[in-house]
């Protein structure tokens, strides 16, 4: 397989972790007889800084020549000050994702027994460890219905947002859902708040026929989403894949990040409508967390997010499987051997960001 990548680095540790992934990349593609041709584009703060804008047309035009985008992450203090729209967040990710229609954001929340002490929770409520995945509804809901902000009646002021959500939306998010289910223990929860909201009717309703009609093997569960946010710090345990809709899913998956110990080890896929040359999803590949400017260029940002991230792109866009695995497995035993970033030594001896990436490497 010869894979076309384009890798968007970003900000702050953005750059640094990304180095350290490329070349744990490269070394198992190598391995399993497979060819990369990849280029690295300006985005975010460093898009605006090379070419006055945050997704450069240049930059654009490499993703969509691409089978898939390994992107770092963008924004930062440096930028803070431009109006709103034309922040490195917002001017860049939210073009991307609505241009390559990425509606599915996959997100591992893994808490592996090696370790159990990063968690901020009590012990005894993750003895058995944590492996779930949030399926997020990522274009549609709350984020992109019509706005609107105007003065009423008496000088007062209103504002609004607008949830819609249209069955062919939540089917096709269903069917991500059933497939990521069907790899793993078989189960979903579909986290709504349809005790009040229309749309969350409509999602109870489409996710049981979707999967009454096409997954009889998997099992289903409802839950509120003020329970699950609680059920989520009470038993971690119990979760398989959390299906939901946008605005649900981005405070739930931060939740689980955090009761996963740290952001630096947590990847995420967001997957397309649109099919790559191999006829897989094309997808966005990038770490669950920010920019971290407050650790960025001291070599202390822990490169296993970015690094999880490669495996989520070779088994989503590129369905290879095995290499995902390898990749996955030599971050386990690197924990396991017990080295580790300040963020997940719990206080004990720790290396920095090239060493960890160089032990990932090794262990390949
Ligand atoms: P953040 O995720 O960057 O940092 C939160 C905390 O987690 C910090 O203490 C940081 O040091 C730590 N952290 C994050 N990633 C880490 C890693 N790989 N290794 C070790 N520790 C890590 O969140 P923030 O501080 O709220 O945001 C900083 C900037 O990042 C902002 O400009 C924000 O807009 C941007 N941001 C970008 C994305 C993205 O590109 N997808 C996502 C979130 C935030």
């Amino acid at each position: 397989m010869h894979l076309k990548i384009a890798v968007l680095p970003g900000d702050y540790i953005g750059p640094e972790v990304m180095s350290a992934a490329l070349p744990v990349l490269e070394a198992v593609l190598k391995k399993g007889g497979h060819t990369l041709e990849h280029s690295t584009h300006p985005v975010g703060g460093a898009g605006i800084d090379a070419h006055g804008k945050a997704l450069p047309d240049s930059t654009l035009a490499a993703c969509q020549a691409a089978d898939a985008i390994l992107f770092g992450s963008v924004g930062g203090p440096k930028w803070e000050k431009l109006p709103p729209k034309e922040q490195p967040e917002r001017a860049s990710l939210l073009p991307l994702r609505s241009h390559f229609r990425l509606f599915a954001n996959v997100r591992p929340g893994l808490l592996p027994q090696a370790l159990l002490e990063t968690s901020p929770l009590r012990a005894d409520r993750i003895a058995s460890g944590i492996d779930m995945v949030c399926i997020r509804e990522l274009t549609g809901g709350l984020y992109f219905g019509a706005k609107s902000t105007k003065e009423i009646a008496g000088g007062d002021i209103e504002a609004i947002d607008t949830m819609v959500y249209r069955q062919s939306e939540i089917e096709r998010i269903t069917d991500v859902a059933i497939a990521t289910a069907r790899a793993r223990r078989k189960h979903i929860t579909l986290v709504d708040k349809a005790n009040v909201l229309e749309t969350s009717v409509l999602w109870r309703k489409v996710v049981a026929a979707r999967i009454a009609a096409t997954a009889p093997d998997i099992t289903l569960a409802f839950l509120y989403i003020d329970n699950a946010a609680m059920q989520l710090i009470l038993r971690p345990g119990q979760f398989d894949v959390v299906l939901t809709e946008n605005m649900f899913g981005d405070i739930l998956s931060d939740e689980m990040a955090v009761v996963c110990g740290s952001l630096g080890m947590m990847a995420s896929a967001s997957l397309g409508a649109g099919h790559n040359r191999y006829g897989k999803p094309f997808g966005l590949y990038e770490p669950s967390g920010g920019t971290a400017p407050d650790i960025a260029g001291q070599d202390k940002a822990n490169p296993c997010a970015q690094i999880l991230s490669v495996a989520l792109m070779l088994r989503h866009s590129f369905g290879l499987e095995a290499e995902a695995k390898q990749i996955e497995n030599a971050v386990d035993r690197t924990i396991a051997d017990g080295i580790r970033t300040a963020d997940i030594a719990s206080g004990k001896a720790s290396v920095g960001c090239k060493a960890m990436g160089a032990a990932i490497l090794a262990r390949l």
